[in-house]
């Protein structure tokens, strides 16, 4: 059967693919349907944690699928509940909302940031969020809006109004933000992966707790891609000590499987009542049970070895030839490069080398437990790539 011929007869014409049909793994390494390998340096962007068939992960999910794969949310399960309560002991954070992407768990958290404002107000009058230029937050019609990028904002409206945009390199545009419109929140990746893996300055962060402070607002900090040990802390938000109202995640989450989840604080952990949301498949036993294998393996002795590796992979990129810089923590990283990121891409993939890219940067994202000795070869194929 030619796969790519088929996928262009009957898939809906949305990715541009690269043409190559991936069908197996172990790990970091991947295999096509020619037989060829290939060092993953993207996890599936983000989601393969432990890499690809890891084997304490598949045993999770077979013996959680061999029990019961759903029931609704109409009864209690166990596998949710048990992953809350870890999510909620590791973070500080009193409530979960369990959904199925990165895209639903923050549009679960706009709902919740929109209705604590509605109750604190008795209307609509701080309704607008804020969010920044250049960020990513999904593809429904809502994250779109909340996206602050133009090329996102078009052909699909009407949009949902109440978002504005700061300027991540201008501090000082987030107050006169929220003193221009009635607001009930503060949106933000702190590196915003699909714009560029760009890491919002110090400065940045601090007018965002500042102003959040002054004007009542909450901290709401989308983590779907930095999440679940990503830059070497659980969450990226525990580097800059911020303590959020409402934290979303998703991606690396449950390793593999679809899953999202917005954690809530202490002033926002009440502000679902029964019938306010819902998600048929939200929670889902399987889910749920790949992502407390995931979670359990992420330990500080983890989170290390994340900061190791990616500090490995700064310290032979940087200063080699036709390399410019290198943005981000732990293993979320953007290499800026010489030549355009597709290009750098093509011709890693051509000798065995999977990256991606985002905006101008080659984006790495490695699973966690790939070997030194695989991100050596890696890097060194990607140095030479750079260096052509
Ligand atoms: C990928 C991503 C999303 C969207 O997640 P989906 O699972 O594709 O809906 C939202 N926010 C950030 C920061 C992301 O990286």
């Amino acid at each position: 059967m030619d796969i790519i011929k088929k996928d262009s007869e009957y898939i809906v014409n949305t990715y541009s693919r690269f043409p190559v049909c991936i069908t197996s793994g172990k790990g970091a390494l991947l295999y096509d349907d020619a037989g060829r390998e290939y060092i993953d340096l993207g996890s599936g962007i983000a989601v393969n944690t432990f890499g690809a068939a890891d084997g304490e992960w598949a045993a999770a999910v077979a013996t959680q699928a061999a029990k019961l794969q759903h029931t609704s949310n109409l009864y209690y399960t166990e596998p949710c509940v048990k992953l809350a309560e870890m999510l909620c002991e590791r973070t500080g954070m009193e409530k979960v909302f369990f959904s199925n992407s990165g895209a639903e768990a923050n549009e679960c958290a706009i709902k919740a940031a929109r209705r604590y404002a509605f109750k604190k107000y008795g209307d609509e009058s701080h309704s607008t969020i804020i969010t920044f230029k250049n960020g990513f937050h999904g593809r429904t019609i809502t994250t779109l809006a909340a996206t602050g990028q133009d090329v996102f904002h078009t052909d699909f409206g009407p949009f949902t109004p109440g978002f504005v945009y700061a300027d991540p390199n201008d501090p000082a545009s987030i107050e006169k933000l929220a003193a221009e419109h009635g607001c009930a929140a503060i949106m933000f990746e702190t590196i915003q992966g699909e714009g560029g893996v760009l890491e919002l300055p110090e400065e940045t962060v601090n007018a965002i707790r500042n102003t959040a402070k002054k004007y009542g607002l909450l901290i709401v900090i989308d983590e779907v891609q930095t999440g679940n040990g990503r830059t070497g802390k659980l969450f990226s938000y525990m580097h800059h000590g911020l303590e959020p109202d409402i934290v979303s995640t998703a991606k690396g989450l449950a390793g593999g499987l679809p899953l999202g989840a917005t954690l809530f604080g202490k002033r926002t952990a009440d502000v679902y009542t029964p019938g306010t949301h819902g998600s048929t498949f939200g929670g889902n036993p399987v889910c749920c049970a790949a992502a407390i294998s995931v979670l359990s393996r992420i330990t500080d002795d983890l989170l290390r070895e994340i900061e190791r590796k990616g500090e490995y992979i700064r310290g032979a990129l940087e200063g080699s030839s036709g390399i410019k810089s290198v943005s981000g923590r732990g293993l979320m990283l953007g290499v800026e490069c010489g030549r355009p990121a597709s290009e750098v891409v093509t011709d890693c993939r051509a000798r065995g080398v999977l990256a991606l890219s985002a905006k101008t940067k080659v984006r790495l994202l490695p699973p966690y437990c790939i070997t030194d000795e695989q991100l050596e070869k890696a890097i060194s194929i990607l140095k030479e790539v750079c260096a052509k």
